[in-house]
């Protein structure tokens, strides 16, 4: 295992990979995507070998998790076998997928048996038709049939990841708790993010603070704080009558989590984004391509790059848009 480690400019450790896999999806929903959206072409996003060889290089130099996202990263062909050969990797700890579920049916029990340790699972609303109005596209009952593919499949603290939003969901929130309950399943409340630019509401007047949806879930459940942490931005409670779960609130705006930030993240073009609310990136497929086999200079180009990865995020509270990349070229 290799003994190297990636620090940025302030000392902090960054052993966390977010690799976006594709930046098509099944879904638009509201707050992540244009209606219309324009993929990017074949030729401009990473081949499932050059995402191997990323995730190799970066496991050389210390990672020790790598979390697959997209888009949605279960549209990508090919998509268990890199997971096998990614949680293949020697000094790789966890490899874990964030999804929206609707392929997890079919793919939940090849991608447990392919070594995915950890699933998060995007569920917004457990009312079909306003399912389907938040993600334009989706089926709830395959989505729930996904969840329930996980489970069976033998994953374990599955998360459930829910976008607030003040007027179009917040009323669902308990429901979405008592679901969490019912299937032994951790649930994250996360407020929106002002990436890309989106017509459907005024993310301002959406904005749900993690502290609104708090006092929503005690008016049903009795929260009781928690210092447990996954070391990622999400802050954890639990609830005295269901205590084998987790409740995480991410809070972008309300909570600032930077100071302890551990993370990167890989687009499929093969920018690496140093931070989540900067444009400060750089391009790793150049040099993949300029220079084919060569890992030692992708690697230096990695350890360069986090001298440039910034200390913090501004994310304002108001309709500008702050960082024009879309989510799921982000890779959330
Ligand atoms: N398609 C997969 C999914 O939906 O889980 C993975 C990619 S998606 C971009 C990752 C996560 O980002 C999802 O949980 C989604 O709800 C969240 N997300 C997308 N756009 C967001 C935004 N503008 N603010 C906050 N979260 C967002
Ligand atoms: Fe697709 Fe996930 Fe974005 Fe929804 S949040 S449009 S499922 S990438």
């Amino acid at each position: 295992m290799s003994d190297r480690i990636l620090q940025d400019g302030f000392s902090r450790r960054v052993d966390y990979l977010r690799m976006s896999v594709t930046d098509r999806c099944d879904f638009r929903c509201v707050y992540c995507m244009a209606e219309n959206m324009q993929f990017l072409p074949r030729q401009h996003i990473l081949t499932l070998e050059e995402l191997y060889r990323l995730a190799q290089s970066f496991v050389a130099l210390g990672t020790r998790k790598i979390r697959l996202t997209g888009g949605e990263p279960l549209v990508r062909q090919g998509v268990v076998e890199l997971c096998r050969r990614i949680a293949a990797l020697p000094g790789l700890r966890e490899l874990c997928m964030t999804t929206n579920g609707s392929q997890l049916g079919k793919l939940a029990a090849p991608l447990f048996e392919a070594g995915l340790k950890r699933l998060n699972i995007s569920l917004d609303s457990l009312d079909a038709r306003r399912f389907r109005e938040l993600t334009r596209t989706g089926d709830l009952a395959r989505v729930i049939a996904g969840i329930d593919a996980a489970n069976a499949a033998g994953f374990q603290h599955t998360k459930l990841n829910c976008v607030v939003m003040k007027g179009r969901n917040e009323h669902e929130i308990n429901d979405l708790v008592g679901f969490a309950i019912d299937r032994g399943l951790d649930i994250s409340f996360i407020e929106e993010m002002p990436l890309g630019v989106i017509s459907e509401h005024s993310r301002a007047d959406a904005f749900f603070s993690s502290a609104q949806v708090r006092e929503r879930i005690a008016e049903r459940y009795t929260l009781i704080d928690s210092t447990e942490s996954t070391q990622g931005p999400s802050r954890y409670w639990r609830l005295a009558e269901a205590p084998e779960i987790r409740l995480g609130f991410i809070s972008p705006h309300s909570h600032n989590f930077c100071a302890t930030c551990n993370r990167v993240r890989l687009t499929v073009e093969g920018r690496l984004l140093l931070c989540l609310g900067n444009e400060h990136a750089v391009d790793l497929k150049q040099v993949l391509r300029s220079h084919p086999g060569e890992s030692g200079r992708l690697e230096r180009a990695i350890v360069e790059a986090m001298k440039i990865k910034p200390y913090r995020h501004n994310f304002a509270l108001n309709d500008e848009v702050q960082v024009v990349r879309f989510m799921n070229m982000t890779g959330g």
